[in-house]
């Protein structure tokens, strides 16, 4: 039996179904802005998350470094939360491609609306500090197991932002995670930040894909942005229609995979050994813990049964997704008992 894959969301394959939508997608030349999919999911997209205009984009990476781009001017600074993806995980490309240098606030990737005040001093007349123009906000936040953002939180501290005349973005690559955690339309997160960027290739099943959503001028920066670094994709609608299929038939099955992270957060927790906080089991994330062990060394015993992740320094990561079903979790439960019982 093939190990049971908990390593990423990221790991999981086009169904049939969505194959098949992928194979009958009528297409033309995205560049030109000619591919009636793209168009389609675009559309679709920005609608669900209560933004205006939306650009189909290869990868969540992309999405957050357009973001970037658009927003802000080189030797700008750019407030993120702790452990952010778009500056522990994303290369260094906000200092290579949009010349910006980031801050971190708050703790855990969340931070109050005073804490977003004091970081965004304004404007200083001699010129020492670089002006801070963007804040971002991970939600759900990876590094924090897949923690949420509540929209009402979310709301406060992106009002704080603005008030310092700073933009939002929020990386919400599981913003759908989010959003049923909480039993709320994507929109009642996405109407409170400037743009909006969420992955498709991850829980919602799709082989490539995010998009980034926002208002129309800003898109229209990103698509030249998206040109300038090789993002710019011709018949895309066969990609486009995964998403599509993706946003008609899988974001239900998400409240399945939060169950699942829960349901192995709590046998996890029931082990001697093992460090978990359950109270941060949100969605379809799991990090912890394991006493008198290294991360690699967990990930390697466990990796003829089930596949999980070294995560941060100390830290291991299940995540939960589509293609495990509850007699896999099962399994994954015996599997740890196994090598982290005794
Ligand atoms: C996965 C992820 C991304 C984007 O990842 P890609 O692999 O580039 O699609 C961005 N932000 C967060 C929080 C993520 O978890």
């Amino acid at each position: 039996m093939l190990p049971i894959d908990l390593r990423s969301d990221t790991v999981t394959r086009p169904s049939a179904a969505m194959r098949a939508a992928m194979a009958q997608a009528e297409v033309g030349d995205d560049v030109f802005r000619e591919d009636p999919t793209v168009r389609a999911l675009e559309e679709r997209g920005a609608a669900l998350v209560g933004q205006e205009a939306a650009l189909f984009v290869p990868s969540g990476t992309m999405a957050n470094q357009l973001a970037i781009l658009a927003w802000c001017n080189r030797g700008d600074e750019v407030l993120v939360g702790e452990g952010a993806h778009s500056y522990e995980s994303e290369g260094g490309a906000g200092a290579v491609l949009a010349g910006v240098q980031f801050r971190v606030v708050g703790r855990g990737g969340h931070f109050t609306p005073a804490e977003i005040e004091a970081a965004a001093r304004g404007e200083d007349p001699t010129g020492h500090a670089p002006p801070p123009t963007l804040l971002m906000i991970e939600n759900t936040h990876n590094r924090g197991g897949g923690k949420v953002m509540p929209a009402i939180a979310l709301a406060a501290v992106a009002e704080a932002a603005r008030t310092r005349g700073l933009r939002t973005h929020m990386d919400g690559a599981r913003l759908f995670n989010a959003a049923t955690f909480c039993d709320l339309p994507a929109a009642a997160f996405g109407q409170h930040v400037d743009s909006v960027s969420f992955c498709l290739s991850k829980g919602l099943g799709c082989p490539v894909g995010s998009l980034l959503c926002g208002p129309k001028d800003f898109i229209q920066r990103a698509f030249r942005f998206r040109k300038m670094l090789g993002g710019g994709m011709r018949q895309a609608g066969i990609l486009a229609a995964a998403g599509l299929h993706a946003l008609d038939h899988h974001l239900p099955d998400l409240r399945a995979d939060h169950h699942r992270a829960r349901r192995l957060a709590e046998a996890l927790a029931h082990l001697p050994d093992v460090e978990i906080d359950l109270a941060s089991v949100h969605t379809n994330i799991v990090i912890f813990k394991v006493r008198h062990r290294r991360p690699a060394a967990v990930c390697a015993a466990l990796a003829d049964w089930v596949r999980v992740l070294p995560f941060g320094g100390d830290t291991v990561r299940a995540v939960t997704h589509r293609d495990v079903d509850d007699e896999d979790i099962e399994r994954a439960i015996l599997a740890f008992n196994e090598v982290l019982g005794g």
